[in-house]
């Protein structure tokens, strides 16, 4: 079973009497273990797409299938729910919580699952080893540079093992040896068989994963492993 399945996914934008269809039915099947980029210029629907990949807004028509689940089928409260049980989230601005320590800020999805104090502490404590943050687990993200602040982001991400990373354009924030960083723990991630998800206007991070799927004015324009991705 795909991680992601969208069939036929429509999304129109109305106000008063001006519709916009900013997704105009896409097709698309992730699976397990891969590890794909979404590109796509200013205005092609990269935010609409994330958007909805991400249980944050539903389709006008059209199906998509989360793990195995039917979105659509869902209210407000399930939505809330899978989203925290199957996705995890990397943003260009981090979103952390500045006033809290690296380890609090990573444990915030088990707090919301209602996993016990001390399973929380541990689990993040070993999502910020895995990114190599293990002795900053006390510092505040303002104690920290953009690049590790990501790394926090990333642990955050993973700490609920989610069956999807999803990542916004988590390298527009970050000077190039950050983004060197960041890049290639999302390589690691890739190789320890997560399912990684990357929206990016940016080709040469694009590049960085195994497949590109380009959108243009909300229709998939091409579909290709990344090695044979070449600039146009
Ligand atoms: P991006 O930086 O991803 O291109 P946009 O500038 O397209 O972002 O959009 C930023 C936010 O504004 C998004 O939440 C999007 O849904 C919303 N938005 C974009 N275009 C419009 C529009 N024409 N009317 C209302 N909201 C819009
Ligand atoms: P991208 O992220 O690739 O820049 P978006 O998904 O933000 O693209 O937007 C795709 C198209 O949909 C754009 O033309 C945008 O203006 C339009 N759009 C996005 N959000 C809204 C909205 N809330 N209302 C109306 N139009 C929107």
């Amino acid at each position: 079973e795909p991680v992601i399945a969208l069939r036929e996914a429509r999304k129109t934008y109305s106000s008063g009497s001006v519709t916009f269809e900013a997704l105009k039915g896409i097709d698309l099947t992730i699976g397990v273990g891969e590890y794909v980029a979404i590109m796509g210029p200013s205005g092609s629907g990269k935010s609409t797409l994330m958007n909805v990949l991400g249980c944050l807004d539903t389709l006008t028509t059209g199906e998509y299938r989360l793990a195995g689940a039917d979105v659509g089928e869902l209210d407000e409260i399930e939505l809330a729910g899978i989203r925290n049980r199957e996705i995890g989230f990397v943003f260009q601005q981090f979103h952390l919580l500045p006033s809290l320590a690296a380890w609090r800020n990573v444990e915030l999805p088990l707090l919301y699952r209602g996993t016990p104090r001390d399973e929380r502490r541990e689990l993040a404590a070993k999502a910020l080893e895995r990114v190599g943050l293990r002795d900053r687990l006390a510092n505040r993200p303002g104690e920290l540079s953009g690049g590790q602040q990501q790394r926090v982001a990333v642990a955050r991400a993973l700490v609920g093992e989610p069956a999807l990373i999803l990542a916004d354009e988590p390298t527009g924030n970050l000077d190039s040896v950050s983004t060197e960083d960041v890049l290639s723990l999302f390589d690691e991630l890739h190789e320890q068989g997560r399912t990684v998800v990357l929206i990016t206007h940016e080709l040469e991070v694009a590049q960085r994963a195994r497949r590109i799927v380009f959108v243009r004015d909300g229709e998939i324009a091409a579909d290709t492993p990344s090695a044979e991705a070449v600039a146009s």
